[in-house]
């Protein structure tokens, strides 16, 4: 559907949509091939650098289509760990945030969802901001293509859909996205190096494991208890525990992938010695690792409630907790938080403009 003197966007567009797209202007289907390999194999941004197209197309899609989603408003790198921020805004008012995080063996580009998220969990700072909009399938992809042009294509080797948002609560355009991050005919990255992480909407990950796209999933599991997650995640209410879990096994029975489960350490909260066990537990339950994150401080936003009181566990702790697991031969990553010094760290996602 075309509304008088809108452009229709291209970017974000399938295979199948863009073939749809090309029949319905009076072009041969092969065009969306053409214009797919432009938009995300080569990043083109204008219309005049498609040169297998001829001319008059090029012309014709100049003045009816468009191929930016997004624009980039600000990029900030830090001294002390290399890792990159981008500020983008997506239509009016709404600023959504990119990050390059730099690792030994990869580098990885996190990715949001939404501006701002609904989910209001205690200790995330774009939770604090509130809900703004669900980005677009342009917009989401539109963040790997100008931070790829920006950094380099063949430097960026994982994404991981943990900016802000929460995907599974904007689904059809994670799926759209994810569709074309996995057509045969992208060159880009491939699904078993994209994570989608998610608070826990259970029906929409039963959904995801049916679409027949192996992304891995990343759970935010940060209790293994409703009555801790109700309070730091309200959406437990919505979702308990229970539902989710059943979801995961059904996810990593299906795609054959590992899950991932997300671990903020909050100091008396979710790292005491019952913790450790339930963990045991769970993680024996189900093909899994477990990613301990130390916990960003939300000082600095002054939040109200719940958000107030917490704090990180100590870096000992933490240790200590990773080796309790590991004892009883669970998986455990410590991650090493990244990026404090440009706010780009995990919970800290929250834009100022
Ligand atoms: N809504 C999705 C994706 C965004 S959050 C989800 O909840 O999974 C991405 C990760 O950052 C999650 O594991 C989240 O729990 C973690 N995170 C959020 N706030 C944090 C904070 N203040 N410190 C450290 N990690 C945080």
């Amino acid at each position: 559907m075309k509304i008088k003197d809108v452009k229709t966007v291209l970017k974000g567009m399938t295979l199948s949509e863009l073939k749809n797209y090309f029949i319905s202007i009076g072009e041969p289907p092969f065009r969306s091939e053409q214009v797919f390999n432009w938009m995300y194999n080569h990043h083109a941004d204008d219309f005049r650098q498609m040169e297998n197209l001829p001319k008059s197309l090029r012309n014709k899609l100049a003045e009816t289509a468009e191929l930016f989603t997004l624009k980039t408003v600000d990029s900030e790198i830090s001294g002390s760990t290399g890792t990159k921020k981008y500020v983008f805004s997506a239509g009016e008012k709404n600023f959504i945030e990119s990050v390059i995080i730099p690792e030994s063996k990869r580098n990885t580009l996190c990715i949001s969802t939404q501006a701002g998220c609904p989910l209001d969990c205690k200790f995330c700072a774009t939770g604090l901001m509130g809900f703004k909009k669900n980005l677009t399938a342009g917009e989401i992809i539109d963040q790997y293509i100008l931070a790829a042009k920006d950094y380099g294509r063949e430097k960026i080797s994982n994404i991981v859909y943990m900016g802000m948002g929460e995907p599974l609560l904007n689904y059809t355009a994670v799926l759209s996205s994810l569709e074309i991050f996995s057509d045969e005919l992208t060159t880009g990255i491939s699904l078993k190096k994209i994570t989608v992480s998610t608070a826990g909407i259970a029906p929409k990950i039963t959904e995801l494991a049916d679409s027949g796209l192996k992304a891995k999933i990343a759970f935010s599991l940060h209790s293994c208890f409703d009555d801790i997650r109700d309070r730091i995640m309200p959406i437990n209410k919505k979702y308990p525990l229970q539902k989710n879990i059943e979801a995961l096994k059904y996810y990593s029975r299906t795609t054959g992938t590992r899950i991932t489960f997300e671990y903020v350490m909050l100091k008396g909260i979710n790292d005491r010695k019952e913790d450790i066990n339930a963990l045991v537990k769970l993680c024996s339950s189900i093909p899994s690792k477990i990613n301990l994150i130390p916990f960003n401080s939300l000082k600095h936003m002054n939040p109200g409630g719940i958000s107030a009181d917490l704090e990180p566990t100590s870096q000992q702790r933490i240790e200590e907790f990773a080796d309790k697991l590991r004892s009883k031969n669970i998986t455990v990553m410590v991650r090493f938080t990244q990026g404090d010094d440009i706010a780009a760290a995990c919970g800290q996602l929250a834009v100022n403009y």
